[in-house]
């Protein structure tokens, strides 16, 4: 019984998350579902993204998700893109997004002109993992305070993302992260994940990073161009 009522929960989010993808698809927007534990530097890596980004030739929006507080919305408003914060407490306590969410959201942000829409999930490894938001593409993040082992201990986190980011990387040395080690650990349970490593502190890698932005909002262009015609 357990089982049906979650699986029904799963496909009226799926609903709802494929209409979303349509909504994103038809305004050319590539939305990224940033996912990661507590702490390990979404933020973080938004507020250096926001700042590097215009030069870039790239307009983003962010949707905020956390349990409680304006914290993070306050901490990126400074950029001026449009921005909004979920607070799941609100809407029952989740600990993670909901197509639904989302779908609210998008409604009320200003996306004309919008090439990026990131969406930071609610921090936590473990069910965000499960709610399609009718993103582009899933990004955890494994930060160098956290430990190499995460990736094992939470695999399905780390299997359903396209790529993992590593962050925090200027002070690994100081904990003893390996990379190289965690960067295993990410291709045992998801061969094929992109992985990239940034310090937003430093800015180490954060070149590379909206690279590959560049190069994703590109291809959602051009994919979004082919569905038209
Ligand atoms: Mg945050
Ligand atoms: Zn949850």
């Amino acid at each position: 019984m357990e089982i049906k009522i979650i699986k029904n929960i799963l496909a009226a989010n799926e609903a709802i998350a494929n209409e979303n993808r349509l909504e994103l698809q038809k305004r050319k927007i590539l939305a990224l579902n940033l996912m990661s534990s507590p702490g390990s530097g979404k933020t973080s890596l938004l507020d250096k993204t926001l700042e590097l980004l215009p030069a870039a030739g790239l307009k983003s929006a962010v949707i905020e998700g956390d349990i409680r507080t304006t914290l993070d919305a306050e901490r990126l408003a400074r950029h001026g893109a449009p921005i909004i914060q979920i607070n799941t407490d609100t809407i029952g306590g989740e600990c993670h997004l909901e197509a639904s969410m989302v779908r609210a959201a998008i409604s009320k942000l200003d996306l004309d002109g919008v090439d990026i829409l990131f969406i930071e999930n609610v921090g936590n490894l473990v069910c965000p993992a499960e709610f399609d938001l009718g993103e582009d593409r899933k990004i955890a993040l494994l930060s160098a305070t956290e430990g190499e082992d995460k990736p094992l201990k939470y695999p399905l986190m780390f299997s359903v993302c396209g790529d993992v980011v590593i962050t925090k990387i200027d002070i690994e040395s100081i904990l003893d992260f390996s990379s190289e080690n965690a960067i295993n650990n990410i291709r045992q349970v998801n061969p094929r994940a992109g992985i990239i490593r940034v310090s937003a502190k430093t800015g180490e890698g954060m070149g590379d990073w909206i690279a590959l932005l560049q190069k994703w909002s590109c291809e959602k262009k051009a994919d979004a161009g082919l569905e038209i015609l």
